[in-house]
């Protein structure tokens, strides 16, 4: 493994690392009255007073699973943190009521915690800022910055012109602030029907950035919030809320998703207003965008994802199909894994694709680190020792892990009948095939040397087991096992000792690189291969396998014992990845 790839590595350098460092160095929010004491401006509860040198957040909005794509985001957010000896912010971004659930709050919670990232106390909701954010509306109101405006939505759309055209003015853009003010407080009393009308920021309906042309900040929804219930029938906009947000927890670097770059100028007027009124302190937060994770064969879009769980077209938001962190935890990938994958494709503002099978590497390369060994036979069928003793059973030893001799050996019993893979026996072998043929000899790996003598068929032409003689002194471990070279090498169970076992073995959910490409339903791109499940012959270590404890099959690939479906005695594995890219062309 190289240096760089190592979970231990120095972090790589990037733009936002440059911004951190230098806003370090001029001390731009250490020096100002950050770092605990009080700024001049109105506090609020989640006011950290701690003083943590930089402090980002992880703001999802609690309408679905997280999905490979917010692991980025964290482990970018999470990761700057640690590493600056700053604070994370877990914070739910709840401020539309109506696709907002709990659930959703609680798997983006493990999610994260399962990540290995800590938010400490600091663990917030944008509902938090409910009451802030309609004190700051007002003030708003009161200074001339913002009106409410009872054009329809259709005459809204029509006079914010195009990306040429200037928009044009509102009728109600010049009216009083009492008025407004007056407007506002029945808005949020419920006298007005929703969509009836908003509440509007003023600020240039001439700009060539369109968000600048007095975008709304306020909207009337009659509907119960999740954490807030009946208290309010107004509610926020994105866009006016998140500022607020990272500015009352002090955040100093808000860093979020290039699709958010022309927001930027509204996300600093916004916050420039509110310190001019006193209602934010100086200094205020920064947004840096990035360019946000784009994965071949996997679809990264929440709406997409929800159609696949609520169509059924797989089981459930943890399908280890699934590119959601509930599902890659049930398919056996590692925190570990995504966290040197998250390194590995770095930070940059330029958009791109990774293929999926840098994701795999990086899981490949952490279970291979970390994973014992174990043997399991996928396709198996019987191969018969006709010169090896009925009764016998032996002890071989099989090392747990090849680079960790600390890691010890194991005990793999060597009976007359053992179970090979299917495909390593071929009657009439193909051109270098050196595995099993009739003449041929194998290494039966810990074992012995068998020289294949023939096999047995059905009725129907198929083959039911297949025969060999071993050479009693080529065990492995003893003197004599160097003695015959041959060129094969398989593994194998007893019959006797092995069980039966489901294994599913998983592949990518879709079969093309970019799904729905071209405005097709990417439905039509689904993999109908991705999952097979089958039924192998385990070694019987693999029985007292806990719920997702990992390992490498030998010559399979890394497989985790299902959490969900995996009993005490009788676990169930899921093939996580295999040992080489598959995929590769
Ligand atoms: P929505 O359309 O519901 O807003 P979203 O994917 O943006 O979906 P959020 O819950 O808003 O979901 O995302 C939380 C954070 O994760 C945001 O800061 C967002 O920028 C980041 N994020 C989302 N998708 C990706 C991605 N593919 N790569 C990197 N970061 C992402
Ligand atoms: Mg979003």
């Amino acid at each position: 493994m190289s240096e760089k790839s190592k979970t231990t590595a120095a972090p790589v350098s990037n733009f936002i690392r440059n911004i951190i460092d230098s806003d370090l160095a001029s001390g731009k929010y250490t020096n100002r009255g950050w770092g605990g004491k009080p700024g001049p401006a109105k506090t609020h509860a989640n006011t950290p007073a701690d003083p943590a040198k930089i402090r980002t957040r992880f703001p999802p909005e609690p309408n679905g699973y997280l999905h490979i794509g917010h692991a980025k985001s964290i482990c970018l957010n999470f990761g700057l943190a640690q590493s600056y000896a700053g604070a994370c912010h877990m914070r739910f971004d709840d401020t539309n009521p109506e696709k907002e659930e709990q659930e959703y709050v609680d798997s983006i919670i493990h999610a994260v915690q399962w990540l290995g990232f800590d938010w400490r106390e600091n663990i917030f909701f944008a509902s938090d800022y409910f009451d802030f954010m309609y004190e700051a509306a007002q003030y708003l109101i009161q200074s001339g910055h913002a009106y409410v405006d009872e054009q329809t939505a259709e005459q809204m759309r029509v006079s914010r012109g195009t990306l040429t055209e200037p928009g044009t003015a509102s009728p109600w853009r010049e009216r009083p602030a009492a008025e407004s003010l007056q407007r506002f407080t029945e808005m949020r009393d419920g006298k007005h029907a929703d969509g009836s009308m908003v509440l509007r920021s003023k600020i240039d309906m001439a700009s060539p950035n369109i968000n600048l042309r007095d975008p709304a900040i306020y909207r009337i929804r009659k509907a119960t919030h999740h954490r807030t219930r009946d208290k309010w029938c107004v509610y926020p906009m994105y866009a006016y809320a998140h500022p607020i947000e990272d500015a009352l927890e002090r955040i100093t670097h808000s860093i979020c998703t290039l699709e958010f770059e022309d927001q930027r100028p509204f996300y600093d007027w916004l916050l420039l207003r509110l310190a001019e009124g006193s209602l934010l302190a100086q200094p205020l937060p920064q947004q840096i965008e990035f360019a946000r994770l784009n994965l071949t064969y996997a679809v990264l879009s929440k709406r997409k994802l929800i159609q696949l769980v609520t169509e059924k077209h797989v089981e459930g938001w943890d399908d280890p199909r699934l590119p959601t962190l509930a599902g890659a935890r049930r398919r056996g990938y590692t925190p570990q894994g995504f966290r040197l994958f998250a390194e590995r494709i770095g930070v940059s503002r330029a958009d791109s694709w990774i293929d999926y099978s840098v994701l795999e590497e990086c899981m490949r390369e952490h279970m291979n680190e970390s994973a014992e060994r174990r043997i399991a036979v996928l396709d198996p069928v019987k191969l018969i020792i006709d010169n090896y003793p009925k009764d016998q059973q032996e002890d071989c030893f099989a090392p747990n892990h090849p680079q960790k001799p600390e890691l010890g050996k194991r005990t793999v019993p060597f009976t007359r009948e053992l179970w090979i893979e299917r495909d390593d026996f071929a009657e009439t072998p193909p051109k270098g095939f050196f595995r099993l043929f009739p003449g041929n000899s194998v290494r039966l790996r810990y074992g012995y040397v068998v020289k294949c003598t023939g096999c047995d068929k059905d009725a129907q032409g198929n083959i039911v087991a297949v025969h060999c003689d071993y050479l009693p002194e080529t065990k492995s471990g003893t003197p004599g096992a160097d003695s015959v070279k041959v060129k094969g090498n398989i593994h194998w169970v007893s019959v006797a000792q092995a069980f039966a076992a489901e294994v599913r073995l998983y592949d990518r959910l879709f079969k093309l690189p970019h799904p729905g490409a071209g405005d097709k339903d990417f439905l039509l791109d689904l993999n109908p291969d991705s999952q097979k499940t089958i039924t192998a012959q385990l070694e019987v270590a693999l029985k007292d396998a806990k719920p997702e404890d990992r390992f490498q099959f030998e010559r399979h690939g890394y497989f985790v014992a299902d959490r969900v479906d995996s009993t005490p005695g009788a676990p169930k594995f899921n093939r996580a990845v295999t040992l080489r890219d598959s995929w590769k062309t």
